[in-house]
């Protein structure tokens, strides 16, 4: 199926407990399209870069098969940059500086060619572009997931509210959850956010895992203990991407088919934190993919024959 995925193309600087990197590159729609190339999808992106941003993301990019039709390069401007500093923790980070440069003005064209995609992956980036490039679609996808974090929540509540209507599935972490619904709960955070338009809910809890809601249902998948996470950058767009890639090249959107879309979320998230930036998802092959599956599998899996009576 085809899948188009929007978000920010960055520059980040990360400071993590185990080290600190000058600018490398990152950004939403990057990670989310470095997971979801593993699925078997027609990829498509709408983002922007200034003129500095380096080609081999790029070249990456369409190595996996991801149409660039969408991006625009603005001569003269700035990619948008983003630095944040982890805690020792690793589960939570403060944003040290947030320049939206390319991002402030962005008007998101949408290609001819990318009419009548089939699903839509709506990450991080701002709520009032997220909603331009739904109502910019002739045809309303047969999903949209959409991401989104606190930096919107505080600058931008009332068009995220807008735009949080019209999507199927919300995808955020614990933080923003509470954050959204102004309840600590995440039960009932969950029924308040679902209740302002999104069918689903996915809550991502760091270590802790990522929670589903769904009508009167939940589904809980634990994240993979790692015995070293290096840098968590990136990690809940990894998890978006591939959720979405899986979703997508199923052509299922069942609340049983979520589950498995979130393990394999999980599975590709577990792989960014490994190294900085995209590093570890730029190595990874679809053997190192199915070997981690495996080990969710096993790590939840267990018989019970005897039940109390
Ligand atoms: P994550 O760690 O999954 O929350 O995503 C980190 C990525 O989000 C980084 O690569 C940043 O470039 C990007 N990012 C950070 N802040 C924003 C923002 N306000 N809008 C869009 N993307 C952002």
């Amino acid at each position: 199926m085809s899948l188009l995925t929007v978000g920010s193309v960055a520059f980040d600087a990360i400071e993590t407990p185990f080290g600190k990197t000058d600018k490398i590159i990152g950004g939403a729609a990057t990670y989310i399209a470095l997971a979801s190339a593993f699925y078997n999808n027609d990829q498509k992106i709408v983002s922007v870069v200034g003129e500095d941003f380096p080609n081999e993301m790029l070249e990456e990019l369409k190595k996996r098969n991801v149409d660039l039709e969408g991006l625009q390069i603005k001569k003269g401007e700035k990619t948008f940059f983003w630095s944040g500093k982890y805690h020792n923790d690793m589960n939570s980070r403060d944003t040290l500086v947030t320049e939206l440069n390319v991002l402030e003005h962005f008007d998101p064209i949408i290609p001819a060619s990318y009419q009548g995609v089939d699903y839509l992956m709506l990450g991080n980036l701002s709520p009032q572009v997220q909603r331009q490039v739904i109502e910019r679609l002739t045809e309303r996808p047969k999903l949209i997931a959409m991401d989104t974090m606190n930096f919107w929540m505080d600058i931008a509540m009332d068009d995220l509210i807008e735009t949080i209507k019209l999507i199927d599935v919300l995808i955020i972490n614990d933080e923003e959850a509470r954050q959204l619904s102004g309840e600590y709960s995440l039960v009932k955070a969950s029924k308040i956010i679902r209740a302002m338009g999104p069918k689903y809910l996915i809550i991502k809890k760091g270590e802790h895992g990522a929670l589903l809601f769904h009508n009167e249902n939940m589904f809980y998948a634990p994240a993979l203990p790692l015995a070293e996470v290096f840098d968590p950058t990136g990690a809940g767009d990894t998890f978006a991407g591939g959720f979405m890639g899986y979703i997508a090249s199923t052509d299922d959107i069942s609340f049983d088919n979520m589950k498995r879309a979130i393990i394999n979320g999980s599975a590709l998230a577990s792989f960014c934190v490994e190294e900085f930036g995209t590093e570890r998802l730029k190595k990874i092959n679809n053997k190192d993919l199915e070997e981690r599956i495996e080990e969710f599998v096993a790590l939840t899996n267990f018989d019970m024959e005897q039940v109390i009576s």
